[in-house]
């Protein structure tokens, strides 16, 4: 600043100005005030600006992740797993007194980037290399474009495996779980065998043309003839005969994670369907699919609301992901490209269902309980 007043005051006072040089140092000092006050103004007016904007609720729970070595599907997930605030809350508790610093544990280094995004004393993008790394030394590998479905299963799988809490491992795991009953019959004897599982997404086959997400559950949900290629052995018939297959549900989860399976492949060449697929904010599940339900499915509340999208822009073979997330106390909506956070509105998330172009939603998270319900107070970091 001084350096620059003295070039002001030596310019003023350049050869063939026919001013007094006494004349000449008020003029400059006169505009240096006025400077300085233009200054001050703008300053106070950019204060104001800042501290209307609210950047305490963007960073409190949304930070930017840079992208390091392709790792935009990632970063995707960390967005919508930190959107998850229960499992943030159960890796919480969690002591890992156990675990080695240098085992390569992924939900050691979950815990610690969940934290990181969730703490309002860092800078705005968060450390996540570690997690990046050590997903990479568990075969997910770094520079490498993912399925963002698979690699959420597979984080989730590390979960299982690598957490030396059980109970708490299986906490995290019941979040999702959707327990199901499969029937397979036999359409020459009529024999049943049925066998009870679960599943942590529900993968939904689209068709080529326009889809809609209770659509969609239908027709999962709808009983499926095998023939063909396709017949199961029945063992009160000795062989393969055709069957009739389907699945009733026993129970719901917390989280239910939708999976759109826009990618198919045929003949070894994979291919990404931009149908479109509608989707609502909130839906009841017992409107759309109680004929789904098995006999002794015994929930009451089956009412969903929509808190995470990943997307997915471009072809299966280059492709980039980002996610739109429900902030856990405004309840607003963000979009969140790699270090780029913005506000979005529903209606920038419901873009994604595939109508206007090929940035598509490709996963689709949503949290039991009506969307006043899912409010929760801001924790204070
Ligand atoms: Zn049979």
């Amino acid at each position: 600043m001084y350096t620059h007043k003295s070039d002001a005051a030596r310019n003023e006072s350049d050869p063939g100005v026919t001013s007094t040089v006494v004349g000449v140092q008020d003029e400059s000092d006169r505009r240096l005030q006025l400077v300085k006050r233009s200054r001050d103004l703008m300053s106070s007016r950019f204060r104001r600006f800042l501290s209307s904007i609210r950047w305490s609720d963007l960073e409190q729970e949304m930070r930017g992740l840079s992208n390091y070595r392709l790792s935009c599907c990632v970063n995707t997930l960390l967005q919508t797993l930190s959107a998850t605030w229960e499992v943030s809350d159960l890796l919480e508790k969690w002591e890992a007194a156990g675990v080695r610093a240098d085992s390569h544990n992924v939900p050691l280094q979950l815990k610690r980037v969940l934290a990181a995004m969730r703490s309002d004393h860092l800078p705005q993008h968060v450390p996540h290399r570690d997690f990046l790394h050590c997903l990479d030394r568990n075969c997910v590998r770094l520079s490498v474009q993912h399925d963002a479905d698979e690699v959420f299963l597979s984080i989730l799988n590390f979960v299982q495996q690598q957490m030396d809490d059980r109970a708490l491992a299986l906490e995290i795991q019941n979040l999702y779980k959707i327990s199901v009953e499969t029937h397979l019959q036999c359409l020459e004897c009529d024999s049943v065998q049925t066998r009870t599982s679960y599943l942590l997404s529900l993968h939904l086959h689209l068709k080529e043309d326009h889809n809609s997400l209770a659509g969609c559950i239908s027709s999962f949900l709808e009983d499926q003839e095998l023939r063909g290629i396709d017949r199961c052995f029945c063992a009160k018939c000795g062989i393969k005969t055709p069957s009739k297959q389907g699945v009733k549900l026993l129970s719901l989860p917390r989280i239910l994670c939708v999976h759109l399976k826009r990618f198919r492949n045929s003949r070894g060449y994979t291919r990404k369907l931009d149908c479109q697929v509608t989707f609502p904010e909130t839906f009841d599940f017992s409107e759309i699919a109680r004929e789904g339900f098995a006999t002794d499915f015994a929930q009451n509340e089956c009412k969903y609301t929509l808190y995470a999208v990943v997307v997915h822009s471009g072809s299966a073979m280059c492709g980039h992901y980002t996610a739109y997330v429900r902030h856990r106390g405004n309840q607003g909506w963000y979009y969140a490209d790699d270090s780029f956070i913005r506000q979005a509105s529903w209606e920038d998330v419901q873009r994604t269902n595939g109508k206007y172009n090929s940035t598509t939603a490709y996963m689709l998270m949503y949290r039991r309980g009506a969307k006043e319900e899912g409010q929760q107070p801001e924790l204070s970091g």
